[in-house]
């Protein structure tokens, strides 16, 4: 009787399940190294399963002054459309790379990251039969060591670290459980600080909600009675990635509507922390249409999405930030006049290119630039139009602050050849001072405290097992801190 329920329910087989998901990537990444790239960006929770995430760009294993998007399928378990578009999407984007003008201009100008499947933990409980509705992940909440379906797991996108307390449930049973902390789930981690690192422009999670309304995208925010600051930018985005995308019954296309704001969701943490505009996208009707009209809606789904992904390149600034003297880029905060909310985070431009990139709707827009230490910059009557206007911001140090207070820059510069990085500390820096090297997911990878920077110099001898990647340096004398970022890519 038991396994007879099993096959009523199991799931078709159109759908891809973890594993098949993850050799499909692989392979079509194989063949596709010129513009793809596969990163494993955390594990799951309880099997300890790798979460992937696709890289799609020119230069793939750079760190380009591209914008950045970001894809995420599967936050709940059973909404499994959400991997299908993502796969649709990346086999779309590296097949038509060359061949179609609109792909070539995108994949060249954009990166575009991927998360087929968040929840992999949950969905392979999907997957596998034992439970096509399971929403959340498998945190064993009551710590007996087995999965109860009654009571175990998180909904990730309850879990993010934005008015988190107001949103979702208390009751490990309930399957809207927001856990017992704001990314307590090492799921949503891995968004978080992907994030943070990248910087996303713009970001969707698809969703397929079995319950409730299809077709429809949501967008950050309204609370209590206001709309967010940026309401008529992401608005108008909003608006034109739902009409662009056809209905299942070809009598219309998907909804915008506003989101509430008092949610821990992906989207409400992305806009406020990060400042991206981010969008849930509810794909079709219900979680699991029969297998032959998953491609039918992919591609309706794509339609949309390539508007969306051509968006990133239109109206908008981009603020490039850096010192009046050395040129080197800076974090310094960007107001944008009449579209500056102070409850939220600062939005800054970022440390590494010093750019700071924002969508707008075609008008004259005028930008403050603050930084310690640096006289506030006042850009005016910048004119937006249908493509990002650049403007170079130099910021001129506040009188009687010394150079030495911008002596604290620092220079990353590998060596290859001789298996070497060359710490360059600016003007005065020279004498002790504690250098650290931490890899992208924040573990320190050398203990090399207290070091002398001889003719502001210090050498470190790489060890033959450091691997490839994104790196961070930290510098800190006296109390003072700078940290950059840089790439290690040593040919095998
Ligand atoms: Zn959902």
């Amino acid at each position: 009787m038991f396994f007879l329920i099993l096959s009523l329910v199991a799931l078709d087989p159109r759908y891809h399940t973890y594993q098949r998901m993850m050799q499909e990537i692989d392979s079509l990444a194989l063949l596709h190294t010129e513009i793809a790239r596969v990163e494993t960006v955390g594990v799951t929770a309880v099997n300890q399963l790798p979460i992937i995430a696709v890289k799609i760009s020119d230069n793939p294993q750079m760190d380009e002054d591209e914008p950045a998007l970001l894809f995420v399928g599967v936050h709940h378990a059973e909404e499994v459309l959400g991997c299908e578009v993502c796969i649709y999407t990346i086999e779309h984007l590296l097949e038509g790379y060359d061949n179609d003008s609109l792909t070539t201009r995108l994949v060249d100008n954009l990166e575009l990251w991927f998360i087929p499947i968040l929840n992999v933990d949950g969905h392979g409980i999907v997957t596998s039969g034992i439970d096509t509705t399971w929403r959340k992940n498998l945190r064993d909440n009551n710590d007996n060591g087995i999965f109860d379906p009654g009571y175990d797991g998180v909904d990730l996108n309850r879990n993010y670290g934005f008015n988190w307390e107001y949103g979702g449930s208390n009751d490990p049973s309930s399957e809207y459980y927001k856990g017992p902390a704001p990314f307590s789930e090492s799921e949503t981690q891995v968004i978080r600080d992907l994030a943070q690192r990248e910087r996303f422009l713009m970001a969707i999670d698809f969703h397929s909600a079995r319950t409730g309304q299809g077709e429809v995208i949501y967008y950050p925010w309204r609370w209590g009675a206001n709309f967010c600051i940026d309401y008529p930018f992401i608005r108008s985005i909003a608006d034109s990635l739902a009409e662009s995308i056809l209905n299942d019954a070809g009598t219309g296309c998907y909804t915008a509507i506003y989101g509430v704001a008092t949610e821990g969701n992906f989207r409400n943490w992305l806009y406020a922390t990060l400042g991206t505009y981010a969008y849930t996208v509810e794909i079709s009707w219900g979680c699991t249409p029969p297998g032959y009209r998953v491609d039918d809606i992919c591609q309706r789904v794509l339609d949309g999405l390539n508007v969306f992904m051509q968006r990133a390149t239109g109206p908008g600034v981009t603020i490039y930030v850096v010192d009046s003297i050395s040129l080197l880029p800076l974090e310094a905060e960007v107001r944008v006049q009449n579209y500056y909310d102070p409850s939220l985070p600062p939005r800054t431009s970022d440390p590494v290119f010093g750019v700071f990139r924002k969508l707008l709707t075609p008008g004259v827009y005028s930008f403050e630039i603050m930084k310690d230490g640096y006289e506030t910059t006042f850009v005016g009557n910048v004119n937006v139009v249908d493509t990002p206007v650049s403007v170079i911001v130099k910021m001129k140090p506040q009188s009687g602050v010394t150079e030495e207070r911008h002596g604290r820059l620092m220079q990353v510069i590998p060596d290859y050849s001789s298996g070497v990085i060359n710490f360059v500390a600016k003007v005065n820096e020279s004498g002790n001072c504690t250098l650290q090297v931490f890899d992208s997911s924040g573990r320190l990878v050398t203990d090399v405290t207290r070091v002398s920077f001889a003719d502001d110099r210090y050498v470190w001898h790489v060890p033959k097992n450091f691997s490839n990647g994104v790196y961070f340096a930290v510098f800190s004398k006296s109390g003072r801190t700078t940290c950059k970022r840089f790439l290690w890519l040593r040919s095998p």
